[in-house]
């Protein structure tokens, strides 16, 4: 007879839990009960490990299901989870908090987005498809904690992978509390527990563990610099989604009106979280005062070169020694309100002022730093070709994403070749590149430098070939 563990199990505690001598949850050696939430990284791969396995024993309407219960709970419970976020991270905008929750749970790419491809012919048929890793190991960043965390998750599993992840300390307690409620709903459904895994108290140490570990296939990592340099050095296959410093370019032929809406719209959104957002603006000499005349319209606020200057001295500051001494965002100024910043300038502004921006060369740190602040500087041009060379000296061969307002179409032309990004936008606000007021499909991590840009669930699986050799090619020579 089969014993049906989890349903004992459940029962049991729920006896015990009503004679008030337990909680309504009780472990087990496979850790159902745990809901995901982990303080070591053995622990936590094991549970994700046998997690796998029984999915693997599923079909494609469970993970079609478990998605369902994922997407369900970052949409109908966006509000809750972010406040919660915002309230932790303290950087960023409670609208967008609440809103990327909602996007990634109606957004990301699930089994849909799985196939497979076929061969036949003379000699019979070889069929393609798409095999999970096992366990991936993903890191994810303060910008963006849960919201990164559903939408690996969704593609992670609608690949049939299970997920351990290391999120950012400081966005640690959201991340795991959405974990816990995404793990509780899909073992109240289909009974298999830590699907996604969280490490509860995040560290270096702790991701180097992940990259080092054997039950560990893949790794997934969403993050700055010197994680994205990490991965880069781990022994085992790294997916690295890196920084950026998107510039946007606006010529002669713009329609500024819509270019300044645009650099609004992607500038300002989570307070310039986004690694797409529009970072420094390279903009033809001829219509660069109309264009900040079109920012201001649209409800941008311009700085004076004195008022710039004491923004840059408050939240901008030089870290490291001899060759490594380089600028970087302050942590006190990263995502905050455009009217904190601008009081740190010197200037006061309506509190729900979106973006303020202001006329600097390009020595300014604000052009070279990935500042994630809704500060954004204008560097005046003399002409297009100018304007597209610097865009690529400032976007730091991140090939991440780059932006262009034109009506020429030799000089979208020329921008596009000439950044080689994964993303280049035309037109358009940074976020309209993942389908949002464009064409396309939705994901938080791009992955620049390994290649496998917007990830999807195809990008985390192995491919395998099956062959049958003369047969099963029913279009083949009749009478064989
Ligand atoms: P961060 O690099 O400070 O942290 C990212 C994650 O890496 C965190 O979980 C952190 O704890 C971990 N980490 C940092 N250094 C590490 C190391 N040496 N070894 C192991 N783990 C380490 O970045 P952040 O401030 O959380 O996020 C913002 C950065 O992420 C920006 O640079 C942004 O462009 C980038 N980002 C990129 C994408 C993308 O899709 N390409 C998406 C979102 C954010």
């Amino acid at each position: 007879m089969q014993v049906n563990e989890s349903l004992i199990r459940n029962v049991v505690a729920q006896v015990l839990a009503e004679v008030g001598q337990a909680p309504a949850v009780v472990p087990s050696r496979n850790h159902s009960g745990r809901f995901g939430v982990f303080h070591d990284v053995d622990e936590a791969v094991v549970a994700a490990r046998h997690a796998f396995e029984q999915l693997s024993e599923r079909g494609m309407d469970d993970r079609r299901k478990i998605i369902e219960h994922i997407r369900r709970i970052s949409i109908d419970q966006c509000v809750e989870l972010g406040t919660m976020e915002m309230n932790e991270t303290k950087i960023g905008r409670l609208e967008h908090k609440i809103d990327k929750l909602k996007t990634l749970g109606q957004k990301t790419p699930g089994v849909e987005f799985m196939n497979s491809s076929v061969y036949s012919g003379d000699r019979g048929l070889a069929v393609v498809e798409h095999a999970p890793f096992g366990v991936i190991g993903a890191i994810t960043p303060v910008t963006h904690s849960l919201p990164t965390i559903t939408g690996n998750s969704v593609s992670m599993i609608a690949a049939g992978n299970s997920v351990v992840v290391n999120p950012h300390p400081s966005g640690k307690k959201v991340a795991a509390e959405g974990v816990r409620r995404f793990n509780q709903a899909i073992y109240e459904d289909i009974g298999i527990d830590n699907l996604i895994c969280v490490i509860a108290e995040p560290t270096i140490e702790s991701a180097d563990q992940m990259f080092h570990h054997r039950d560990i296939a893949l790794i997934c990592v969403t993050g700055g610099p010197a994680v994205a340099r990490a991965a880069l050095g781990c022994p085992k296959r790294a997916i690295v989604a890196g920084p950026g410093n998107p510039p946007v370019v606006v010529d002669e032929t713009a329609d500024l009106d819509r270019a300044a809406r645009s650099i609004i719209l992607g500038g300002a959104y989570d307070n310039n979280l986004l690694c797409i957002a529009e970072k420094e603006v390279f903009v033809v000499a001829s219509v660069a005062d109309q264009l900040m005349q079109a920012m201001e319209r649209a409800g941008a606020v311009r700085l004076n070169s004195g008022e710039i200057d004491r923004l840059t001295t408050a939240a901008i500051a030089t870290v490291g020694e001899g060759a490594d001494r380089h600028d970087v965002a302050s942590r006190d100024f990263l995502g905050q309100d455009a009217a904190d910043l601008a009081r740190a300038a010197g200037r006061s502004v309506p509190e729900g002022t979106e973006l303020i921006f202001g006329e600097t060369d390009e020595s300014s740190p604000f052009v070279s730093v990935e500042q994630m602040m809704p500060f954004i500087p204008f560097v005046r041009c003399t002409n297009v070709d100018e304007a597209i060379d610097k865009a690529r000296q400032y976007e730091h061969g991140y090939r991440h994403t780059a932006i262009i307002h034109s009506n020429d179409i030799r000089n979208l032309t020329r921008m596009g070749r000439v950044m080689d990004t994964t993303l280049f936008v035309k037109n358009g606000p940074c976020m309209s590149a993942l389908g949002l007021g464009g064409e396309g499909y939705l994901s938080f991590s791009i992955a620049g430098p390994t290649g496998e840009g917007v990830t999807t669930p195809m990008t985390f699986t192995r491919e395998r070939r099956c062959s049958m050799i003369d047969d099963l090619w029913i279009l083949g020579r009749q009478g064989v």
